[in-house]
């Protein structure tokens, strides 16, 4: 599958979800009316957790440029727990649906 270039300026929305984890804001961008990149990011920076967050978005910006549907992101994404439920991993999943679907949970 070829990934499409980045066009230099990319619109979108930042979901700001709390979580046990602390609030993690969710930007979702689209290009050519679709889901394009995801930058996740905790609230508290520092530690495993902020670069797992980092680490997830840049690992679902890569799946989308490879036309992976956001809906199996979704469902791979959610459920997944840490140690106080919502769960921080469940936000992104949250904020995608929220982007893409228009559903709120
Ligand atoms: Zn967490």
């Amino acid at each position: 599958m070829t990934k499409s270039p980045r066009q230099r300026k990319l619109t979108g929305a930042t979901y700001e979800i709390s979580t046990g984890c602390g609030c993690v804001y969710v930007t979702c961008n689209d290009q050519d009316g679709q889901l394009f990149e995801v930058f996740a990011k905790l609230g508290k920076s520092g530690g495993c957790g902020s670069a797992i967050m980092e680490g997830l978005g840049r690992s679902i910006s890569i799946g989308l440029r490879s036309g992976v549907d956001p809906a199996d992101l979704v469902k791979t994404l959610q459920g997944i727990q840490c140690h106080r439920p919502p769960s921080c991993v469940d936000a992104v999943a949250k904020a995608v649906l929220e982007h893409v679907y228009s559903v709120e949970k």
